[in-house]
């Protein structure tokens, strides 16, 4: 069965600018798919230093009399999601929000351990807004949009004294000013942090903020709800269907815009150190409604989680960046050494990052560190039982500094290596390995974080604007909240403005039954596949193929196999998938039988980017281009702009096309330059 919904064409937003003079993407060479056409971002024209400001004044406002006749749905209420509910209800708009989650505080921000970076400069180490957008810009690899940047750094200052003031208890130092430590790919210390628990604490006071409009009746929340699918006419998306999880019922929600900030897809990968239930269906079903999807394949894998240690394990654990700021990394010289680490003399350790890196050392970008890794765990110089992690040391540290301090600094993530392995990290190096982490990629919008599909905006990790092919340490949780509460809260009201006195479908107007009847006919058609196979299973092996095939490293050998392994996977999925339960209770074999449906198909496009991306880029490595010291080698005079993917075909197994549309990338205040971190 194909996707049958009104798919309005991605037409640029009518906020256009610049489009690079002259620009032509190469053609696609993966079988099945084709070339589309150029897009344009919206990014206001000028000093990239001052679009924001501009945009803002720009956007035309809705007086406070007229913001309760617009309902605008919020999905996720993660970071992203929490703040732009809750800013948007307290400006007056009527806002209905959902999370599958029982309560918002669970949301997968909560994981989060580092710290969230500002460009405040409070330190006299010669940090700026600048010196942070050249970071981000050149942290991902030059494949963002660096007037994004430009906005995250302005808007970064904000954020730190908003968070403050909603209660995020920030470290501080002795005297009383806020703390700061260093995270991979900057020279500068701009990370703001709660001990190791800073998504935590700022999830904590977003899902407050929140809470506090549901109370006062500006937002309604359905938690245990997840979206299944979207309501969309000829002029755009004008709601969601959501199913409820508890009974199984199947409604939809009309409004005038629609937000999605339903976080990261990393677990497509199933191993990762996203929390479990972290998925990809929203976007997906958004992208089958219509909205394009940036850079699929920009995954990041990062070096510091714990290595698997057994095949049951359901996930991976991060242990933070920010232990890179003490820890050392390591292997034995001699491969396959079996001494333990404290009987290998200092002469005999290869610190490998701090000798090819000197500049940056043990703090290089986490896509460099993954791929260092991986070359020395493939050359056999892994440790560990399954001989595929490297050490990180704190023996130096704990020298120079003492216990105590370590303790201070990293004392809970320490006890929580110590949980999880049953090694005491004062005593051992920690064993440390790069498994998927972050997605870079995400569903293709504007400069207004509208996508494609006019009505639809997005915010947080499922959006993918400023991270390029490799994202910066403590940017993530800055993005999801300058999304949430700095740009969402602008844009959104920019595009209701346009609309007064429009009104919302009917719950009986056809646009919205179909809909409907659309998400149960897929219920039921995971129910009634019958087959033997569980969905976690099909998980399972999909994951391997993608670790294999479109991982740290990848080959159009590989990757042209996993394309294949992954087609034959999902016709096996939709043959011999059973579905234990029904539809009618809580069912979480039938809610993840849905979510590795749509990894199936996500998959497919992520490989498909991949091999169509014929450069080295960020987290993007082709081992066909690589400089002779192994670093990836882009192709600028190719590949200097972002993959947006249309797809459509088969949802239920068969086969897919793909058609990529590209955005150019322009670089005004960062020089395009090859990454060196020596
Ligand atoms: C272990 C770990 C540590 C990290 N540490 C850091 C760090 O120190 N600094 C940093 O900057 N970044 C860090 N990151 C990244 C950062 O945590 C995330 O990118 C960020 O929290 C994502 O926030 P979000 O609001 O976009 O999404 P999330 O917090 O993932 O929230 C998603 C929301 O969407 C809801 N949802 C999803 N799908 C649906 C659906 N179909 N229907 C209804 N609801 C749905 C969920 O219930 C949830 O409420 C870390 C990531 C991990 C995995």
């Amino acid at each position: 069965m194909t996707s049958t919904a009104p798919r309005p064409s991605a037409s640029p937003p009518a906020s256009s600018t610049s489009t690079a003079p002259g620009f032509t993407a190469p053609p696609v060479t993966v079988p099945g798919a084709t070339a589309g056409h150029t897009l344009d971002g919206g990014i206001p024209g000028g000093d990239p230093a001052t679009a924001w400001a501009r945009r803002r004044d720009a956007y035309p406002l809705v007086s406070p009399g007229n913001r309760r006749t617009f309902h605008v749905v919020v999905v996720g209420t993660g970071l992203a999601g929490a703040g732009a509910a809750a800013a948007l209800a307290e400006l007056g708009y009527r806002v209905t929000a959902f999370t599958y989650h029982d309560a918002p505080r669970r949301a997968h921000s909560v994981a989060a351990q580092g710290g969230i970076n500002a460009a405040r400069a409070r330190r006299v180490d010669g940090d700026s807004v600048a010196r942070f957008v050249q970071d981000t810009v050149k942290g991902g690899d030059f494949r963002g949009r660096e007037a994004e940047a430009f906005r995250l750094g302005e808007e970064s200052v904000r954020v730190i004294d908003h968070f403050a003031a909603i209660a995020t208890p920030f470290a501080r130092e002795y005297g009383g000013v806020l703390s700061t430590r260093s995270f991979g790919g900057v020279q500068v210390s701009r990370t703001y942090y709660s001990r190791g628990q800073t998504g935590q604490q700022l999830q904590l006071a977003g899902s407050q903020a929140l809470l506090g409009q549901v109370r006062s009746g500006g937002v309604r929340l359905h938690t245990r709800h997840e979206m299944l699918d979207l309501v969309v006419d000829d002029s755009g998306c004008r709601g969601v269907v959501v199913r409820d999880l508890v009974t199984g019922e199947i409604w939809a929600q009309t409004a005038h815009a629609v937000v999605l900030a339903t976080g990261g897809y990393g677990t497509v990968f199933r191993d990762s150190t996203l929390a479990v239930h972290s998925n990809a269906s929203a976007v997906w079903r958004a992208h089958q409604r219509g909205a394009l999807f940036a850079s699929p394949s920009f995954v990041q894998f990062h070096p510091t989680a714990l290595p698997k240690d057994a095949d049951w394990q359901a996930k991976t654990i991060l242990m933070s960046e920010s232990l890179r700021n003490d820890g050392r990394i390591w292997v034995p010289l001699r491969d396959g050494d079996e001494r333990a680490p404290g009987d290998i003399p200092d002469s005999e350790r290869d610190f490998f990052l701090e000798r090819r890196y000197p500049a940056f050392g043990n703090l290089v970008p986490r896509d460099v560190a993954s791929r260092a890794i991986t070359a020395e765990i493939r050359a056999g110089r892994g440790v560990g039982p399954r001989r595929n992690s490297v050490y990180l040391d704190f023996r130096d540290a704990l020298d120079r500094v003492g216990r105590e301090t370590i303790a201070e600094r990293y004392g809970n993530l320490f006890e929580m290596y110590r949980h999880a392995t049953g090694e005491d990290p004062y005593a051992v190096p920690m064993r440390i390995a790069p498994t998927c982490h972050f997605t870079m990629g995400g569903l293709w919008s504007d400069y207004d974080l509208q996508t494609s599909l006019p009505g639809l905006f997005v915010g947080g990790e499922c959006g993918w604007n400023y991270h390029g092919a490799n994202r910066l340490g403590a940017n993530s949780l800055l993005s999801a909240s300058v999304d949430g509460w700095f740009t969402l809260p602008y844009s959104v009201p920019g595009f209701l403005a346009g609309r007064l006195g429009e009104e919302l479908p009917d719950d009986d107007d056809e646009v919205v039954t179909a809909a409907v009847e659309r998400a149960r006919d897929r219920v039921s058609a995971l129910l009634a596949v019958g087959g033997a196979t569980g969905p976690e299973h099909f998980h399972r092996e999909l994951g391997e193929i993608l670790y294999n095939g479109c991982g740290v490293t990848r080959t159009a050998e590989g990757l042209t196999e996993a394309i294949e392994k992954i087609r034959d996977l999902r016709a096996r999925f939709w043959s011999d998938l059973r579905v234990t339960g029904g539809d009618g209770h809580l069912n979480p074999v039938l809610e993840l039988a849905g979510r590795v449906a749509d990894f199936l198909e996500l998959a497919e496009l992520m490989c498909v980017d991949a091999l169509d991306r014929d450069e080295s880029c960020g987290a993007h490595f082709r081992d066909e281009h690589q400089t002779p010291d192994g670093e990836a080698l882009r192709r600028d005079d190719l590949w200097a702009f972002v993959s947006a993917w249309a797809s459509d075909g088969d949802d239920r197994g068969g086969p897919r096309s793909f058609t990529r549309h590209a955005e150019p990338l322009e670089f005004e205040a960062v020089t395009l330059t090859s990454r060196d971190y020596r």
